[in-house]
């Protein structure tokens, strides 16, 4: 008999299983050409060349006890010695590897801070839209995740609700710009101010709120969109990192967390996620592409392959009649559906053999989240199929 709590975890689950089952066996029915899935955030393009050239020299270079060997719960420290000083050349930060710990994914990262930071009843925020896994990674730590509602004129935070929610029980805020699933890229402007409301409620509460800022996407962005780096902004900021997104590694499992030397208990909060990396079971981030990624910190994939798709089926949809904000990062549209229930309408795209995910799934009904990491040659197969969907919809109006 299962856990309690494991029991819906996975009732919850079964949604994106649902969809993955149905995908089967509408390419069974009509042939994997004529079935157009958007459902999933999985790189399409390839993991640059010098990734394969990296772990092939390190495998020639390298002692193997170095390669394959147990080390350091937070990681090797000369891979993290490169990763600081990557980031101090791009950013102007001052990091050294004492600050890096090297994680399983982004996912592994946020569960190794939030595991280090939580007791239970502590409070997360984060701003809806969200990656629904939060809700998850939350709860394994018996946190509370409390969702700031969408602002859906541009997807910018609501920042009046952020001051509102902040409780003595707030132990973080979780942002993920670009974010996941809008594409929507928060201003300089927006975490100057995310900044100013967390140092006066922190001052208020007599707390550390931390900001932990959920960055796989921080390389995907169009048309010269800045990042902000959030540490130069508020003190307490922790930034976690993922090379599933930027080098198309998705399955290799690699990231790190930046935990600056200013951070509330900052020796205390090191040594937790030392030992957090440990007990969670990961015990190390995997060490060969550890050694490998820290020879290619400088490389990333070709944007230009997501920005074709993204003008592509931006422009398309938009000529349709369908209503999005443009994305400036990432590789998903955020789509307002045609009928108020999110849910159905995905149903109706399915239809059409357009698979893609309810907005419900990430904290923000009436859209549906369309993942364009995907072979150019099938946005442009389905595209019949989208204005077939809004046709449809408009005939019945
Ligand atoms: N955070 C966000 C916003 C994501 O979209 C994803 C994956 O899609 C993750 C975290 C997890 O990424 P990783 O593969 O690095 O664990």
């Amino acid at each position: 008999m299962i856990s309690e709590k494991m029991m819906a975890f996975v009732k919850n689950s079964s949604v994106i299983r649902a969809m993955f089952e149905e995908g089967k066996r509408l390419a069974d029915i009509y042939g994997a050409e004529n079935v157009y899935d958007f459902s999933l955030g999985n790189p399409s393009a390839p993991a640059p060349i010098q990734i394969k050239d990296a772990l092939i020299d390190v495998l020639n270079e390298e002692e193997p006890g170095k390669i394959h060997g147990y080390m350091n719960n937070s990681g090797h420290e000369d891979v993290r010695e490169s990763i600081a000083l990557s980031l101090n050349k791009s950013f102007g930060t001052s990091f050294s590897f004492d600050n890096i710990i090297m994680t399983v994914g982004a996912a592994g990262g946020l569960n190794v801070i939030l595991k280090s930071l939580l007791n239970a009843g502590d409070e997360v925020i984060t701003f809806a839209p969200y990656f629904g896994e939060y809700r998850n990674y939350v709860g394994n730590y018996d946190g509370t995740l409390i969702a700031i509602s969408p602002n859906k004129a541009d997807f910018q935070p609501k920042l009046d609700e952020l001051e509102n929610s902040i409780t003595n029980r707030t132990k973080a805020l979780i942002i993920n710009s670009p974010n996941n699933p809008t594409g929507v890229v928060y201003s300089e402007e927006t975490i100057t101010n995310i900044a100013e409301i967390l140092d006066r409620k922190q001052l208020e509460y007599n707390t550390s709120i931390y900001l932990i800022s959920d960055e796989p996407y921080r390389e995907l962005v169009y048309d010269h969109a800045e990042v902000p780096y959030l540490t130069k902004y508020y003190k307490n900021t922790i930034i976690g990192y993922s090379f599933s997104k930027s080098l198309s590694l998705p399955g290799e499992r690699i990231g790190y967390l930046v935990i600056p030397n200013e951070v509330d208990d900052f020796n205390n909060l090191l040594s937790a996620a030392n030992v957090a990396t440990r007990i969670l079971g990961f015990v190390n981030a995997p060490s060969l592409i550890q050694r490998a990624v820290a020879r290619c910190l400088d490389v990333k994939v070709d944007i230009e392959v997501y920005n074709r798709n993204r003008e592509l089926l931006y422009n398309n949809l938009l000529s349709y009649g369908y209503d999005c904000v443009k994305p400036q990062g990432a590789f998903y549209l955020f789509v307002k559906a045609l009928e108020e229930d999110d849910r159905k309408f995905a149903e109706a795209a399915k239809k059409h053999n357009i698979l893609i995910v309810p907005g419900s799934s990430f904290g923000c009904p009436g859209y549906v989240r369309i993942a364009y990491c995907v072979d150019y040659s099938m946005i442009e197969r389905s595209l019949p199929s989208f204005k077939r969907l809004a046709d449809e919809y408009r005939e019945k109006e």
